[in-house]
């Protein structure tokens, strides 16, 4: 070993021997509140337990944090962890009102998609402090607004807080598999309705977006898209290779599918979408004329091909329908005896679901397509733009980010808001966490949330709930 290398070593060593130190330091000089140092505890917590959909457990984390609200006071019969299945939990609690007003719901789940570790610069079932952020799995997605609500509730009580209505904190399992085996969200509303039911639920969907630092906007998800898919068959006798003729199921099926891409279904804008786009043509100056010019009373319909070209502007202004699979044939040598495609929906709240099998089989304009859907279309009302509601989010984020405007907005995919939506409990995408709308790393490596955003969404949430569930 040189000598050199020797020095390397010994810095290296040196610099590992003081990290602990380095680190100490650092977190007391961020000087946080003990209300803060309780919140990171929560959260820490919650995103140390590995609650992968498939191979994580959510019941031992709907239990942490059951153990977390009886410790602070809360008596047995307020805190319910249920477990539907092994290792799957979910969590209903409630901070009693006067009753004056129907409860209000708060909705988080606890499961979260796969995370690697080789893919990740950190261990994603670690919460990491490093530069500025939060890095862990569900950090963002959506454990942030777990802990959130289960710290808020915890500080409620101690407080001694009388709202004029309950507060109900209700945490899902199988949120990111749209609660496919019915144990999460689907589960609660069908065997505890009476435990969870409220005039209006929070739910994750909506965040408040940074550029370069600053807020921007502050969303209020109020509806969503339906989601839907349709097989596309083709039948044919078949026959040798060698001898083809112009009938050909491949043939058949691809010439359907391209005037299927050239189809556009028709704009149609609902109460959401059309102040989203209000909004949106006042920051983005690129778009601002087209925008306006399909608000219009006769919307122009150049302006409309031009607006329908950016992808996102596209699935806020229709139901859209897109080709996602292809497959035929069974040999190289024989003529296709099948031919079939799979095709996905995303379908306007509002709009009726048979009438778009019906479109795609007069676009396709050919009676030996067959058109089958795969599944069963969940439909999602949109929830009023409830004046209390939007009243109270627009007076508290201008304390908390005044040039960040307030915009209703429409998800392009569905979330378990849906169940609750069809349950009759209109639903509100509002979490109060600032992210760069340019960093959605959801679901991709290195989740994170900015430490700063953490800790302001939390309070933001603290007293959004407070003020829509009045008393004192
Ligand atoms: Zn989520």
């Amino acid at each position: 070993m040189s000598h050199k290398a020797r020095n390397m070593v010994r810095s290296l060593l040196m610099s590992v021997a003081f990290a602990p130190l380095l680190l100490a330091s650092g977190a007391s000089a961020q000087g946080l509140t003990e209300q803060q140092q309780f919140a990171r505890g929560i959260y820490q917590e919650l995103v140390e337990i590995n609650t992968t959909t498939a191979t994580g457990d959510t019941q031992k984390a709907a239990e942490a944090m059951g153990a977390r609200l009886r410790a602070a006071g809360f008596p047995e019969g307020d805190v319910h962890v249920f477990s539907p299945a092994p290792h799957k939990g979910n969590l209903v609690a409630r901070l009693h009102g006067s009753g004056a007003r129907k409860p209000i719901l708060l909705v988080a789940h606890i499961d979260v998609v796969p995370a690697n570790r080789e893919d990740w610069s950190v261990d994603p079932f670690k919460l990491t402090e490093q530069d500025g952020y939060f890095y862990g799995r569900g950090s963002s997605d959506d454990k942030y607004m777990a802990s959130a609500f289960i710290t808020n509730l915890i500080r409620y009580k101690k407080e001694g807080y009388k709202p004029d209505r309950d507060i109900i904190v209700a945490l899902e399992t199988d949120e990111e598999i749209l609660d496919a085996n019915g144990l999460g969200m689907q589960w609660l509303i069908k065997n505890h309705r009476d435990l969870i039911d409220a005039e209006f639920a929070l739910n994750e969907g909506g965040g408040v977006g940074l550029k370069n630092g600053k807020a921007i906007r502050n969303s209020v998800q109020t509806s969503e898209k339906v989601s839907i898919g349709y097989q596309l068959t083709v039948k044919d006798r078949g026959g040798h290779s060698s001898l083809p003729r112009k009938d050909n199921a491949i043939y058949r099926l691809a010439e359907g599918l391209v005037r299927l891409s050239n189809y556009d279904f028709p704009m149609n804008l609902n109460e959401t979408t059309r102040i989203y786009f209000t909004k949106t043509a006042e920051v983005d100056k690129s778009h601002a004329d087209d925008i306006k010019a399909i608000l219009a009373q006769q919307p122009d319909p150049a302006a409309l091909a031009r607006l329908s070209e950016n992808p996102g502007y596209n699935a806020q202004l229709r139901t859209t329908c897109v080709a996602t699979m292809l497959e035929g044939g069974h040999a190289i040598n024989a003529l296709p005896q099948l031919a079939t495609a799979k095709v996905n929906c995303r379908i306007l709240p509002g709009e009726p679901v048979e009438g778009v099998q019906a479109t795609i089989e007069r676009v396709l304009a050919d009676k030996q397509i067959e058109v089958t859907p795969t599944g069963k279309a969940v439909l999602s009302p949109p929830s009023p733009l409830n004046e209390e509601i939007m009243g109270s989010v627009e007076k508290l984020s201008k304390e908390f980010w005044p040039n960040a405007e307030i915009v209703p907005v429409m998800s392009t995919g569905a979330t378990d808001g849906s169940y609750l939506r069809n349950a009759g409990i209109p639903t509100y995408g509002h979490s109060g966490l600032g992210a760069d709308v340019d960093d959605n790393r959801n679901h991709g490596k290195d989740e994170r949330v900015l430490v700063k955003s953490f800790y302001e969404g939390e309070e933001y949430l603290y007293r959004l709930v407070k003020m829509l569930a009045g008393g004192k």
